[in-house]
């Protein structure tokens, strides 16, 4: 694990839904955190106009969307007969969207049909909010772009609601960048003193990952996933050339785990037809790849839950806290 300099303080409250109290009413709790969330919201917007992002609003619903959302299904909605899918992420449309307008983002509505299992969580939710974030930059540049938003936005909303993170009985630090980075083989390498078996190609477990957050003590990149889970971390994750991706995960400290995703991505017509018949999803992308074909700028990006990261910043045990309307996955009520 490699260490980087930088970082001032440590986080000492957990708030992975362990250990979080707070005294208030839970009516009032929630009162305290959707206005802490609009003042994250205030600051993230304020954080990427301010280097110089559009903002665009963006679609609901598409023939098409993510593919990469682990274990997750698709809503569908019958649009006069076509069938058509809730929007999972705007990962695809993004490079799209980036062609026509430059560097962007979009505060994006996600549905996902998320396992049932993962209702008791606290970390899932089948409807939620992600900032999305798309610049015609590399791989690095989105990295620095990220891990300056959250030291900026963290410190932002520390100073400005100091009297609803008392109340909610959340002590907040705030991480100076650059963020520390470790590899995914690093992983591998590091999960056995953790308990955990894991050989190169398998998936980051989220007790894995709970694991390294905890040890890691504050926020941190994992990079370069395995080509080989391409389809679980979504198709157009651009190749090093070799067998690793250009991609990363922000996980945060205090077990809390990750809170954005992000990636180089596959502007080269041929190689996107390649990467999807190699995941069998060809025919399924079809109306994608006539878009496709008119020529996508080179682009970098990633996307921030913004109801996960309300949950760290309030230190909530559970993510139903963050929204006003809570889908809890496989719950009917
Ligand atoms: P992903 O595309 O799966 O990497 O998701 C990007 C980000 O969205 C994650 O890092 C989380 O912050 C957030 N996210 C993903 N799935 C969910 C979910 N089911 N509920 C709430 N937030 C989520
Ligand atoms: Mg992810």
């Amino acid at each position: 694990v490699k260490k980087r300099k930088g970082i001032v303080k440590t986080f000492s409250r957990p708030c992975s839904g362990e250990t979080t109290s707070s005294s208030v009413s839970k009516s009032e709790r929630k009162r305290l955190v959707l206005r802490v969330q609009s003042e994250l919201m205030r600051s993230i917007r304020r954080f990427f106009e301010g280097r110089g992002l559009l903002e665009v609003l963006p679609p609901v619903f598409e023939p098409f969307t993510d593919s990469g959302i682990g274990a997750a299904g698709f809503f569908e909605i019958d649009y006069y007969g076509k069938p058509m899918k809730l929007l999972s992420a705007l990962t695809i449309h993004k490079p799209l969207i980036a062609t026509q307008v430059g560097s962007f983002f979009a505060f994006t509505p996600c549905a996902r049909k998320e396992p049932a299992e993962f209702a008791g969580d606290g970390r899932h939710l089948a409807q939620f909010y992600q900032v999305e974030v798309e610049t015609l930059g590399r791989c690095e540049d989105a990295i620095r772009l990220l891990e300056e938003a959250i030291s900026f936005v963290l410190a932002d909303v520390k100073s400005k609601c100091g009297k609803e993170l008392t109340a909610l009985g959340r002590e907040l630090s705030v991480p100076r960048v650059p963020f520390k980075r470790i590899t995914y083989k690093e992983v591998v390498a590091a999960a056995k003193e953790f308990g955990f078996e894991m050989k190169y190609g398998d998936s980051i477990s989220t007790q894995l990952e709970k694991a390294l957050s905890a040890k890691m003590g504050e926020p941190f990149f994992i990079t370069g996933w395995p080509k080989s889970l391409l389809d679980e971390r979504g198709f157009l994750y651009r190749c090093d050339g070799g067998d690793t991706l250009l991609d990363f995960d922000l996980i945060m400290p205090e077990r809390f785990g990750e809170v954005s995703s992000g990636s180089e991505r596959e502007f080269e017509y041929e190689k996107i037809v390649e990467s999807l018949k190699r995941i069998g999803r060809l025919e399924s992308y079809a109306e994608y790849l006539e878009l496709a074909k008119r020529g996508i700028v080179a682009t970098s990006g990633f996307g921030i839950g913004v109801e996960r990261l309300t949950k760290f910043v309030c230190g909530l045990d559970d993510i139903a806290d963050a929204s006003a309307f809570p889908k809890v996955p496989g719950a009917i009520n």
